[in-house]
């Protein structure tokens, strides 16, 4: 395994390469794994196949995600399309063998010894893969890719007319949430004049999506895509009813605070009534925005993880130095921001659509979080399920940092830091019911899978009426019909993976109510966190950490309580200021 202080044996990430694995002979090492473990004598004989057996799983890991990742980046070239189509259709290959393995260690009579020595959350996990594969849906699952991989491909492609220029979505984003109202507005009816355009493709891909997944979950035994779900995002320390107290306790407690906080955004913005082109702006002035560009960027952020933690510091360093970064955006390039992670050198990728915004910064020092953990843990841990714990503990990680880092914006904002920092907790507590309004759809999506794309709408103004009830989208058709969720991508590619970051959020919130009382003993906690890995699941990591449960009761209300009160003071000194 990969030493994290010594980066020698790292390539530069424009060299890295992993060649793609012959099924035959992955099948072939797959059916010795399994012949070595049922003659294994004993017990070094059983972890040494364990060994054998994860040093492999890494290979084909970062194969995997590198393939991914070479198509996000250059969409374009037929030579990384061909590698992940080929990737889309191996991969249900290769769970299969994987799964077949994952059963016979469920049941090994030695299973008691190897859950001593690796603990019980891996074998929790496995059972939950197990749960949701059989070789009956491998079709299914390389159908599932390849539509997924449609709806990357036309957003990536979308080019919207603007002013009298073609702009991709992240240009187009960076218009639709600048100072002046009227680019405001216009910028967002051209962004969703597009959508109205696409909308028979749009909704046929996700009609495909729903139907392919809820007749994947029937062939598994399980009443609904719902069940399915849960599984493959492995929760295995709380269901769909604990999902759904949760986000009765944001309908409680959450949507009036956001509903006060969009008005007092109105009267700040001098607006009658707060349309959804102002939603995404604080100031009359407009968002602070970093003040230098990208290369500076860089190196304001090296300052900033320099004074935070020696372990933060180096591991920046190593990510400039090996170009594991790729963060500008430019056509052709997959929207959206993601960190991936390379097990067999140990070290992760950080790819984004920078477009000279606050959220820049924001996304900037989330990616951090994923990505310094992954650093940390695929050196220490034993495990490939490990390295990575589950979504909503990774974006405890990445949500954390975001807080965490506050008090360093003055490298990026300067003296408009303050606004940034009440930006960005107000943004912080709107986003929860948002997060659980995208939860809740894909919930009555999948109860229902044969409603119609219009029916879909109605479901989703339902939840808006519920969760966002301020809205106005006024002669916004494509929205005010009903179709926002169609740009939120988790919901055509990652399902039910949006209340990890609610979850999450609770305990990011938490980390930075507790750094404002003592930053250095919570920034080692943060990183004690990140070095545990994925050994516990959600709620334990959650407990390691001193964090209390976003299911325990009276933890939102209390959290977003206490955080609403620093924001008070945040609000009246920046209105007291010309900050
Ligand atoms: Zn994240």
């Amino acid at each position: 395994m990969p030493d994290p202080s010594d980066s020698n044996h790292i390539p530069h990430a424009t060299a890295m390469k992993v060649p793609t694995p012959d099924l035959d002979e992955v099948t072939a090492d797959y059916d010795k794994l399994e012949a070595r473990l049922d003659a294994a004598e004993d017990h070094d004989a059983r972890l040494e196949v364990i060994r054998d057996w994860d040093g492999l799983r890494r290979r084909l890991d970062s194969w995997r995600s590198l393939a991914h990742l070479r198509f996000n980046q250059e969409t374009d070239n037929n030579e990384y399309r061909t590698e992940r189509e080929q990737c889309d259709e191996m991969t249900p290959r290769l769970t299969r063998l994987d799964v077949s393995l994952k059963r016979k260690l469920l049941a090994s009579p030695h299973r008691p010894a190897l859950e001593e020595k690796y603990g019980a959350q891996a074998f929790a996990l496995w059972e939950s893969d197990v749960m949701a594969f059989e070789p009956i849906i491998e079709e299914d699952l390389v159908q599932e890719a390849k539509l997924e991989a449609q709806y990357v491909d036309l957003l990536a492609h979308a080019r919207i007319g603007f002013r009298g220029k073609a702009l991709n979505l992240p240009q187009i984003r960076r218009h639709a949430t600048g100072p002046h109202r009227d680019t405001r507005h216009e910028a967002e009816q051209a962004r969703w004049a597009w959508f109205t355009d696409h909308t028979p493709e749009l909704d046929r891909i996700f009609d495909e999506l729903v139907r392919l997944r809820t007749s994947m979950a029937h062939k598994l035994g399980f009443a609904s895509y719902v069940e399915l779900g849960y599984r493959r995002m492995q929760r295995v320390d709380y269901d769909a009813a604990d999902v759904a107290r949760f986000r009765s306790q944001v309908r409680q407690h959450v949507v009036p605070l956001a509903a006060a906080l969009r008005q007092r955004q109105a009267a700040r913005l001098g607006v009658e009534r707060l349309y959804f082109w102002d939603e995404a702006v604080h100031d009359p002035m407009g968002n602070p925005e970093p003040m230098g560009d990208y290369d500076w960027m860089l190196s304001r952020a090296q300052e900033m993880f320099d004074a935070m933690h020696p372990d933060l510091a180096s591991f920046f360093a190593m990510m400039r130095d090996r170009g594991l970064l790729d963060l500008q955006a430019r056509n052709g390039k997959s929207d959206g921001g993601f960190c991936t992670g390379f097990p067999i050198w140990g070290v992760p990728f950080i790819f984004g659509n920078f477009n000279g915004s606050k959220a820049d910064v924001e996304v900037f020092t989330h990616e951090n979080g994923h990505a310094f953990q992954f650093h940390r843990s695929s050196s220490s841990m034993e495990l490939l399920d490990y390295i990575w714990p589950t979504a909503e503990s990774c974006e405890v990680h990445s949500m954390g940092l975001e807080f965490l880092t506050w008090p360093h914006m003055e490298l990026f904002f300067g003296e408009r830091a303050e606004r940034f920092r009440r930006n960005h907790l107000t943004d912080s507590l709107l986003f929860l019911p948002y997060g659980a309004a995208v939860d809740h759809f894909q919930h009555l999506v999948y109860e229902r899978p044969e409603a119609s794309g219009d029916e879909r709408r109605e479901m989703w103004q339902e939840m808006e009426r519920t969760y966002l009830p301020w809205r106005r989208y006024r002669d916004l058709a494509h929205p005010a019909a009903g179709g926002f969720w169609q740009l939120q991508r988790h919901i055509y590619i990652n399902p039910f993976y949006y209340i990890d970051y609610c979850l999450a959020q609770t305990c990011a919130l938490q980390f930075w109510l507790r750094s404002r009382e003592d930053a250095d003993a919570t920034l080692n906690a943060y990183v004690a966190l990140c070095n545990r890995g994925g050994r516990l699941p959600f709620q334990a990591l959650v407990q390691s950490a001193g964090l209390a449960s976003p299911f325990d009761e009276g933890v939102l209300e209390h959290v977003v309580g206490q955080s609403q009160d620093v924001l008070e003071t945040l609000a009246s000194k920046c209105s007291r200021d010309s900050c």
